[in-house]
């Protein structure tokens, strides 16, 4: 198998995203590979189907402020450059699709719930970003 060169690993800022890291780290040193942390802030409005009659640029402002704070704390924490620590504002799967073909990453890695029944309908980040990929993608299980 060729190793990994480029592998973006995509978290959410929960507590649960150390889970997805520590694993991408191990990945990352066994392949000598660079790392690429990717945040997607969801745009405010999206919430409120974007028809509230309400100026959200403050809220948003903070939103992407408290993520890149977050972002490169984990950065410091993982040893990856500041050029790779990415805070971007979208949909998830799609800006991670996004981000992936425009880095050249060959490996995605993305926690995933393992949910069953009623809530797998309601479908999860890591089957977005399974479907559509043109890379390989790991679901790390988030316990
Ligand atoms: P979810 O299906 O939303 O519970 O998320 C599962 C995984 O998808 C997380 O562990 C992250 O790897 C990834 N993910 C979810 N939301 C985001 C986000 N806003 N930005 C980057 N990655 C995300």
């Amino acid at each position: 198998m060729d190793a990994y060169t480029k592998i973006l690993v995509a978290i959410d800022l929960t507590e649960e995203a150390p889970q997805v890291l520590q694993k991408a780290k191990q990945i990352q040193d066994a392949h000598h590979a660079e790392l690429v942390l990717v945040h997607v802030v969801e745009p405010v409005g999206y919430a409120y189907g974007g028809d509230i009659p309400m100026d959200l640029t403050e809220l948003q402002d903070q939103l992407d402020k408290a993520a890149k704070a977050q972002l490169s704390k984990y950065g410091e924490e993982y040893n990856v450059s500041v050029n790779n620590q990415i805070a971007t504002v979208g949909r998830p799967e799609s800006e991670i699709h996004r981000m992936s073909e425009e880095m050249g990453i060959d490996l995605i890695i993305v926690g995933s719930h393992g949910r069953k029944g009623f809530q797998l309908l309601l479908g999860s980040t890591a089957n977005g970003v399974l479907h559509g990929a043109v890379c390989d993608v790991l679901a790390v299980r988030i316990h």
